[in-house]
């Protein structure tokens, strides 16, 4: 029998005392990993499984001290900034270690879902006093499936509640190892056309549509449907009379929408990994647009609200 404890996966934080993601105070794991790549991603820092340096610039004091740490000679200092040569750099982390400025960061910790419960176990009380719990984020949590199922089975063990954040997108056999120990799916619609969300995101929705269908339907989950309203990309009032048709007619008018405002929180993110920034540029919509958006679901009969 497998110690579930000991499953060892990959995050990248453990946020405590979150009130956006899914009911009451709640701590959140971010997971690496995602077999999605939508252009406007605001946690780009979870797409890979591997380690990834984090340089944040404006902290870096120019000392110098991260340069003879490199064991590869991959820093130099540049208009006083330590620079990183990013193809030689191999993610060892060492750099980290001697910068007291912390402007250096790793990104990725290997830890085991034992350890990651414990950090879920130690605010218990808040959850009691706030219907809170734990929610698995990312990232894609069915990325890491036997991980994610084991800290979900170790936190449904110990009374606490379970939401899982996740794009849909996963076999139904990965589904079904998690499934039985979720209470709360906070399950992400990007765009209703196939085309388009495969554009935008690398996959169709095909997969999506029918997993939120048989997860609310057969599997009698209590499913939050969250949309991100990307200005450009799926708010016109076509996608989202088109959404707000499928989650009322598919799924039922009991089910809450969350609509969740892009931010640009990723571009600064892909910055100090080195890589290019937002790929999909648009802006925050306004708050006229929002409630014309809110209003097509009411009209549906759906009880929507904006934010998390
Ligand atoms: S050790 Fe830190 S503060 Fe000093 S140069 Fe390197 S990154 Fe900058
Ligand atoms: S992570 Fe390792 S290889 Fe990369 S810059 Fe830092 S010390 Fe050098």
């Amino acid at each position: 029998m497998t110690n579930l404890s000991a499953v060892e996966g990959m995050i990248f934080n453990v946020q405590h005392y979150c009130i956006h993601d899914g009911p009451g105070i709640r701590t959140t794991v971010f997971m690496k990993g995602c077999p999605l790549r939508c252009l406007w991603c605001q946690n780009p820092e979870s797409h890979s499984m591997c380690h990834q340096i984090f340089f944040t610039a404006e902290k870096c004091a120019g000392c110098g001290k991260c340069i003879p740490a490199c064991p590869i000679g991959a820093i130099h200092i540049q208009d006083g900034k330590a620079v990183t040569n990013r193809n030689l750099c191999q993610s060892c982390g060492v750099c980290t270690t001697v910068c007291l400025h912390e402007a250096r960061n790793m990104m990725g910790t290997r830890v085991s879902a034992g350890e990651v419960f414990n950090k879920i176990e130690q605010d218990k009380i808040f959850y009691e006093e706030s219907g809170g719990g734990a929610t698995l984020s990312g990232g894609e949590p069915l990325f890491q499936s036997e991980f994610a199922a084991s800290v979900l089975s170790l936190c449904k063990k110990a009374g606490i509640h379970t939401a899982l954040e996740t794009s849909g997108y996963a076999r139904w056999d990965i589904l079904q190892l998690v499934l039985p120990y979720v209470d709360l799916l906070l399950f992400d619609l990007k765009h209703m056309d196939p085309s388009e969300h495969q554009k935008c995101t690398g996959v169709s929705n095909e997969l999506i549509k029918d997993n939120v269908i048989r997860i609310y339907h057969q599997q009698k989950k209590p499913v939050i449907i969250r949309i991100p309203v990307i200005p450009g990309y799926n708010d016109s009032l076509e996608n989202i009379e088109a959404t707000a048709e499928f989650v009322a007619c598919k799924l039922g008018a009991s089910v809450p929408v969350n609509l969740l405002p892009f931010h640009r929180l990723g571009e600064s993110k892909n910055e100090r990994m080195g890589v290019q920034g937002l790929l999909f540029n648009s802006i925050p919509p306004s708050e006229q647009h929002l409630k014309e958006l809110k209003e097509i679901f009411v009209s549906h009969g759906l009880t929507v609200q904006i934010g998390g």
